[in-house]
């Protein structure tokens, strides 16, 4: 354990303060093998928070191939190498039809930057849509379209005037709690409508496919279909940032948008890609890359490299091998309704919300007005640790357990969360 505060000390001297860890007192973790974490004092943990490795912690074949492609050939996209391309070709043949044209870059906020710049640059206009309470990215397009109250609590009043926010579509709290979801599209549909006729087109409307940062809340039925209509009416288009709901998270569908039945013009996709080696993509249509081309410049070093598309062909053979929506499925399912039948016992849980593996314990001190039980869900996340799982609260209230575990996820780990979680609520924190 002085092994960890010593190195915590170190961080926080070295690193920007920003990059703050989220738990007071962190483990150092030493390795990490499916959804499982070891410290360095021997203690394991269940990962039940980590997307950034949907095959799983350690996994043998993304490393194997991103170490034999080092020490083969590495260098930068402007190379010509087989490795991009199969790359690209297996990446766009998982798209919707028409969808057949990839940029690779390294991260999700360089994926929903660019995937910005593209829609501005085919639309020849400024301004975009985004929802309330997103989060999209850390670079300047990206968080400027990211309006999440708990990443910045100043954020809603320094966006830049292009960006234009839609109120959440979040059926649970908020404005619209309560309300009839059937409306939320014709709001945000007023909303686009409203912004053209003042001359303001939007050059893009940008969600997530699921309502991930609010804590997991799948979109109201139709929610995407009707917002993308306005959206093209206005001849702008359609963003769909796959980067937490992608890559079979939700377990019944590959990519987020087919839970909304809808085909975005352009996707924007990363974590999940490398399985923790860096790889972000833009996935659009040959004709909205061909604006782009000419009136956007685009290169990036490392998108695409011989290593990183290794990463990233590695990975799409697990998913095609190791049957891991599938299993997203199967243990998602199981474990929302134990945490639902938690519910029933623990007032203090609010809802259970999500799909497959992408889930949302939510929290409340009253579940008639909502309170949100920020203070206890920290708690809870602290406790939680000491038992042997990792957990983090997120949402504008910081009040929801994201559960968002490696798809490798199986029924033990996730029954050892479950219990945990129960045997916290039962004894106190
Ligand atoms: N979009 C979404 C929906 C995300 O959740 C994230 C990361 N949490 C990003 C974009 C940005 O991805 P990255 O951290 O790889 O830049």
């Amino acid at each position: 354990a002085s092994d960890a505060a010593e190195l915590l000390e170190r961080r926080e001297a070295s690193l920007a303060e920003v990059q703050e860890h989220y738990y007071a007192a962190p483990p150092r973790i030493e390795r990490g093998w499916r959804e499982h974490l070891l410290d360095v004092d021997g203690r394991a943990y269940v990962d039940m928070v980590n997307n950034v490795t949907p095959l799983g912690h350690g996994h043998v074949g993304v490393a194997s191939a991103v170490n034999a492609q080092l020490r083969r050939l590495n260098t930068n996209s402007r190379f010509h190498y087989g490795a991009v391309v199969e790359y690209a070709e297996r990446l766009a043949a998982l798209a919707p039809d028409g969808l057949d044209t990839v940029f690779l870059v390294n991260s999700g906020s360089e994926a929903t930057d660019l995937a910005i710049r593209i829609a501005l640059a085919a639309t020849g206009r400024r301004d975009v849509v985004a929802i309330l309470e997103a989060y999209h990215g850390w670079t300047y397009a990206s968080d400027a379209v990211s309006t999440s109250i708990a990443d910045n609590p100043d954020a809603l009043t320094t966006r830049p005037d292009w960006v234009h926010g839609v109120d959440a579509p979040n059926p649970f709290r908020g404005v619209h709690r309560g309300a009839d979801a059937a409306r939320y599209a014709p709001e945000a549909a007023a909303r686009i409508m409203a912004l053209a006729a003042q001359g303001r087109p939007p050059a893009a409307f940008i969600a997530e496919t699921f309502f991930g940062n609010a804590g997991g809340i799948p979109l109201p039925d139709g929610y995407l279909a009707g917002v993308y209509t306005a959206v093209r009416a206005t001849g702008g288009l359609a963003i769909a940032d796959e980067v937490q709901a992608g890559f079979g998270r939700l377990g019944h569908w590959f990519w987020g948008f087919e839970q909304q039945h809808v085909v975005p013009d352009i996707i924007a996709v990363a974590k999940a890609a490398g399985n923790g080696y860096p790889l972000g993509a833009v996935i659009t249509t040959r004709e909205i890359a061909a604006a782009f081309r000419s009136q956007g410049y685009f290169f990036s070093s490392t998108g695409g490299s011989p290593a990183s598309s290794a990463a990233g062909l590695a990975v799409l053979d697990a998913f095609r091998d190791e049957r891991l929506q599938e299993n997203a499925l199967r243990v998602g399912t199981r474990l929302k309704s134990r945490l639902e039948e938690l519910a029933t016992r623990h007032p203090l849980i609010g809802a259970v919300h999500g799909l497959g593996l992408y889930l949302g314990v939510e929290f409340v001190r009253d579940r008639g007005n909502l309170e949100p039980a920020t203070a206890e869900t920290a708690a809870i996340c602290d406790r939680l640790l000491e038992l042997g799982v990792i957990m983090q609260p997120t949402g504008d209230h910081l009040n929801v357990l994201k559960t968002k575990p490696p798809l490798c996820l199986d029924d033990e780990s996730a029954d050892f969360f479950v219990a945990m979680l129960d045997r916290v609520l039962t004894e106190g924190w």
